[in-house]
């Protein structure tokens, strides 16, 4: 800026501060990325008399190249109210620049509508910027017919702003379609086009197309920098891929926060939580890379997924520690991460704690406490919800519903329902008749539940009859469970649970018989049962259990535990519950296969690698049985140990010999 002042100054002396060319170089130096240089620019251009159009220009696309659009179009105004100057082809690019940098729609159109009556929308470099404003402002269909109008003139910008157009806005097909079309035409791809591509194979996980781009990358030489090589892991990554994605992740030449995001949200979005969460430490802890917001967003989720509660109180301590101003996105994904950690007090102080709340907050709070068994709770907030003036949508009543599944609010489920639909104009989904089907059925009203399904609009899916199947399974209803099971396995033939709860139903009906016909069905179809498995983070450590495993290195210990363990429980008036063992095997050996249960197995190692005292979370990826219920609410008791346990639908709070879902589940 010294120098421009200097220069200023003998142009004034020497008389140049008239001559044009001099003035717009002037006034196009002084305008820097310097804050105070706007107003220095400003002041020369004040002193001109009577401004030119090549100085107009100058100062236009000055302040649009400086991040000050507004000003620009401000002054483009004044330049055609008070100086009366007619615009010319290269006033428009710079306008139309400022407008899509504020998505200024409105404005752009105006803009179009001038640039027609002045006959220059046939000007290349016009067009262009307009299929770019168009495509700023997600009006692909202005853009695509700006585009069209180009004809031959088309060149490699006009074509990558169009698919790139598509492609951010979520047209992905389109974009496809168009970059086809584009290399029809003989042009070669440059990297901006590619990256928009990839993001589009990536939104319609095609893989095929995904993988052809990559060859084409391959071959054409091109350089795979952290840009292009992030677009690729990240398509790979959205077609589940995650390996081809580590794959890319691993050569790139150097690695930055969006590649390692990339790669962990990758890892997060396809249920790889302990996957997400080494790379997340190897991130960290070893390369000492920052991590952003959306590397956040997802270890969060990855916490949330394995329930590793420990690391989701680091990432909480690190942004508290960081200053990151949480957004509201972030302290939604954390009062998820600590409801499906079992934290629903300390999910609810956020959720009391955030100014200000969205829609996804309440929803994200209502149905956190819904997953407690918490219903009562639920609707309270749902209320208070309604109170502060929040229009409901479908998903907060996916979370009220459930919230009076859960409980066991019969009366209360229905009345919901009904509101929803009539003061709420809310088309029920499929969630919301599987929440009634499901609601209706834990209650023992089978035939209600049934009719519901008969009444439908739609197909009924899977988790509808199993719905129905499962509260057979409780109510020992053979009727009503025999025409579940036959409409489940119509529509999942595949289903081991199907069988598995059938043969139960018999079993629980001591119909032995009919119990093992479903088994040897299940057997020649096939299918096998899904084994349970039940893990707990110990020390950061995650360890994996499943029915009658010996694998763990400490197993000999485990299963030492494990009988000391029963052998004080039953001396507390445990008596081990068989019914939910299959077969009609003898008594002992009944007895022997439900207490090597997975998640007692993982209950048993926590015992021996936590202080006594220390609450415990287990996940479980089916449901809790019976009798491993009961078993952990003694253990709750005789060991003193507050237990968590989150299986496949909701979560259990074990404390001094009961459980917070009332044995109602
Ligand atoms: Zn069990
Ligand atoms: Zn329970």
């Amino acid at each position: 800026m010294k120098d421009v002042h200097q220069i200023h100054a003998q142009m004034i002396v020497t008389g140049f501060i008239h001559h044009t060319p001099s003035l717009t170089k002037l006034i196009s130096h002084s305008l820097s990325a310097d804050p105070t240089s706007l107003t220095y620019a400003c002041m020369v251009f004040n002193h001109i008399h009577q401004p030119n159009i090549v100085i107009w220009n100058t100062i236009i696309r000055g302040f649009v190249d400086h991040s000050f659009p507004k000003v620009a179009i401000l002054g483009y105004v004044e330049m055609l109210q008070e100086s009366k100057i007619i615009p010319d082809r290269i006033t428009f690019p710079s306008l139309l620049k400022g407008c899509a940098q504020l998505l200024a729609f409105n404005e752009g159109k105006i803009l179009h509508g001038q640039i027609v009556r002045l006959d220059l929308d046939s000007d290349l470099y016009i067009q262009t910027t307009l299929v770019k404003m168009y495509a700023a402002c997600g009006d692909l269909n202005s853009a695509r017919i700006v585009f069209e109008k180009m004809g031959t003139q088309k060149n490699q910008v006009a074509w990558t702003t169009m698919i790139s157009g598509y492609a951010r806005n979520h047209y992905p097909k389109e974009a496809l379609i168009l970059f086809n079309e584009m290399e029809k035409e003989g042009l070669e791809p440059d990297e901006v086009t590619m990256v928009s591509v990839l993001s589009a194979c990536g939104d319609l996980k095609d893989l095929d197309y995904g993988k052809n781009l990559h060859f084409h990358i391959d071959e054409s030489g091109m350089k795979v920098c952290v840009v292009l090589g992030t677009a690729l892991l990240d398509m790979y990554a959205k077609c589940g891929e995650l390996d081809l994605a580590r794959h890319v992740f691993d050569a790139l030449p150097e690695r930055n926060v969006v590649a390692w995001s990339a790669m962990v949200s990758g890892y997060s979005q396809n249920n790889c939580g302990e996957e997400a969460l080494r790379l997340f430490k190897e991130m960290v802890f070893e390369t000492n890379q920052k991590p952003n917001e959306i590397t956040i967003l997802a270890v969060i989720s990855a916490c949330a997924q394995s329930g590793d509660l420990n690391l989701g109180r680091w990432i909480h301590a690190y942004i508290s520690k960081a200053q990151l101003n949480p957004s509201i996105s972030l302290q939604n994904s954390l009062i998820d991460m600590y409801s499906k950690c079992g934290q629903i007090d300390v999910a609810h102080r956020i959720f009391y704690g955030m100014p200000e709340k969205d829609i996804v907050s309440w929803n994200t709070m209502i149905n956190g406490l819904a997953l407690h068994g918490l219903g009562v709770q639920a609707l309270d907030q749902f209320s208070i919800m309604l109170m502060s003036g929040i229009r409901p949508d479908d998903i907060t009543f996916i979370g009220v519903l459930s919230a009076c599944s859960h409980a066991g609010l019969v009366l209360e489920g229905r009345q919901q329902y009904q509101n929803m639909r009539r003061i709420y104009g809310i088309v029920p989904k499929l969630e919301h008749y599987g929440c009634m089907v499901d609601l209706l059925s834990r209650a023992g009203l089978l035939q209600e539940a049934e009719n519901f399904i008969q009444e439908m609009p739609m197909e009924p899916n899977g988790a509808i009859w199993g719905a129905l199947l499962s509260a057979c399974r409780v109510y020992n209803n053979v009727e009503f469970g025999k025409k579940a099971a036959k409409r489940l396995l119509d529509i999942e033939p595949d289903n081991d649970g199907v069988y598995v709860l059938l043969s139960n139903i018999f079993a629980g009906q001591k119909q032995w018989a009919e119990a093992r016909k479903v088994r040897s069905l299940m057997h020649e179809r096939g299918i096998r049962k899904m084994p349970g498995c039940s893990s707990i983070v110990v020390d950061g450590i995650a360890h994996e259990f499943l029915v009658g495993d010996r694998s763990h290195p400490e197993s000999e210990n485990i299963y030492l535990m494990l009988n000391h363990v029963i052998q004080r429980l039953k001396s507390a008036g445990y008596a081990v519950e068989t019914s939910e063992v299959l077969l009609n095997i003898d008594e002992e050996e009944k007895e022997d296969s439900v207490s090597q249960h997975s998640e007692k197995l993982a209950i048993c190692f926590g015992l021996m690698k936590t202080m006594p005292g220390t609450e415990m979370l287990i996940m479980k990826n089916l449901r809790v049985c019976g009798d491993c219920h009961s078993a952990i609410k003694y253990i709750s008791k005789v060991f003193q140990r507050e237990i968590i346990v989150r299986d496949r639908s909701r979560f259990h709070h074990f404390k001094d010999g009961s459980c917070s879902c009332r044995d109602y589940w």
